[in-house]
């Protein structure tokens, strides 16, 4: 099933004529297939159909996305394990466009495996109210009610897919209410506002995303989306406009700026490109304008970053340096800051240690766990006018929703207008499932 599937055979296929393996063997060798460790299996279970893949990264799911999408599937649960083969960072889950199936009628979803609650968020900011399961049956269970016809799919990653097989095996042939009487309380889609009606402003609130093509290292794209979101789930109008490498830079009506984390060659490519135009910035941020960059921009803003011998200068609107360090200073990280009353928590994957001048604020005051600008004096990234720079991925913005109402107020503050200033106190959202995914990654600390 899929595309994909067509290049795989492809290639399998000329590689063998290649070797002199007789093209009639294709047909025969494709009818024998059977793909290792129940990838793409079939079972009937309770009267349904079950369909079970694995996806490990984004571009893996995002066909499995695509294939849910093409059969018109609308019972779906996804698994995301963070073990030590799945990798522990489990951001790229935004780089996956669960966006593409949000608009199916009737679709029904579920969120399980070792970071369900990441799942069930990340499922949450692209429109989809997800019900948590600890076991597929449950999940197979909460839809016996559905047509018969429609078939269920499950598409889990690395470490979560043999279990998933592993239960399935066991469930085949069960009964309808043996099935049943696990299923969960299914979430009735109210996680999700829909329909709100927008608020009175001067003109959309505008989002500049910088540079998603040289910096969106681990799902820092994901920051975006919850700031999009959260903007229109209060009915507040919303712009997001994307800057790409080459293209002009306008800040002149921007309300909040956001930039990823990039490897040191994309850095270097970013800092070229925004060294000239480094007025820009200064100016959006000597007047107080919102913006939020991560890890590698973060770095970027400051003076210079050194890399061995070689120092790239930054842009200098944040009082603070960089240097390469020696080893990566990787894993979950949670820091304690004066914007919640929780501390922030996230996943970091630097080289560089950041050092603040003694006269410039640490966004993070104590490092709870992890490592933050540089392991030696306990801070965490940086807090100047509108700016957070931050060392957090995750991303950092769904799981921290103050966070993102921090950076959504200042720039509502900003504007200064009545319409603008009557939208403060931001209006409180219903975070229960946030908060819950806050509390899964605290409990992975050390
Ligand atoms: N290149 C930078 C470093 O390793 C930033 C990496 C990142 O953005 N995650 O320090």
């Amino acid at each position: 099933n899929g595309l994909y599937m067509v290049y795989n055979v492809a290639a399998a296929f000329f590689a063998a004529r290649e070797l002199g393996v007789d093209a009639a063997h294709l047909q025969p060798t494709l009818d024998a297939y059977v793909p290792a460790g129940g990838r793409m299996g079939r079972w009937e279970i309770a009267g349904r159909t079950v369909e079970a893949n694995l996806a490990k990264n984004p571009v893996g799911f995002d066909r499995q996305i695509q294939s849910i999408k093409t059969a018109g599937g609308r019972l779906c649960a996804f698994f995301l394990n963070d073990n030590d083969a799945d990798g522990h960072d489990v951001s790229w889950i935004y780089d996956v466009d669960f966006e593409r199936i949000a608009d199916t009628t009737g679709l029904v979803a579920f969120a399980g495996g070792t970071r369900a609650h990441d799942m069930q968020v990340r499922l949450k900011y692209a429109g989809i109210d997800a019900t948590i399961i600890s076991n597929v049956e449950q999940a197979i269970g909460a839809v016996g009610d559905e047509a018969a016809g429609d078939t269920f799919y499950a598409v889990a990653n690395y470490t979560a897919f043999p279990p998933l097989v592993k239960k399935l095996d066991e469930l085949k042939g069960t009964d309808a209410s043996s099935v049943a009487s696990c299923a969960v309380t299914r979430a009735d889609g109210s996680a999700v506002p829909v329909g709100v009606a927008p608020v009175e402003l001067s003109r959309p609130l505008r989002i500049v995303y910088l540079y998603p093509d040289a910096l969106n290292l681990y799902g820092d794209g994901g920051n975006v989306i919850a700031l999009e979101r959260r903007c229109a789930w209060r009915g507040i109008p919303v712009r997001v406009d994307e800057v790409r490498m080459g293209e002009a830079l306008d800040l002149t009506d921007a309300d909040i700026v956001m930039m990823g984390g990039g490897s040191d060659r994309d850095q270097l490519a970013v800092a070229h490109e925004l060294l000239a135009q480094k007025d820009k910035v200064a100016a959006y941020v000597e007047d107080g304008g919102s913006l939020l960059a991560i890890c590698g921009s973060y770095q970027l803003l400051g003076r210079s970053y050194y890399m061995g011998e070689d120092r790239i200068e930054g842009l200098g609107v944040i009082a603070a340096e960089t240097v390469r360090g020696s080893d990566r200073l990787i894993g979950n990280v949670a820091v304690k800051t004066d914007l919640a009353p929780e501390p922030f928590v996230g996943f970091e994957n630097h080289g560089g240690r950041t050092l603040l001048d003694t006269e410039a604020t640490p966004l993070g005051t104590s490092v709870v766990a992890g490592t933050g600008n540089n392991g030696d004096d306990g801070f965490e990234g940086i807090i100047y006018k509108g700016v957070i720079g931050t060392y957090l991925h995750g991303p950092a913005l769904p799981k921290n929703p103050e966070l993102a109402d921090w950076l959504i107020a200042h720039a509502l503050e900003r504007r200064g207008d009545a319409q603008a200033t009557a939208l403060l106190p931001l209006k409180s959202l219903d975070d229960t499932y946030e908060h819950a995914a806050h509390d899964a990654a605290m409990k992975l600390l050390p």
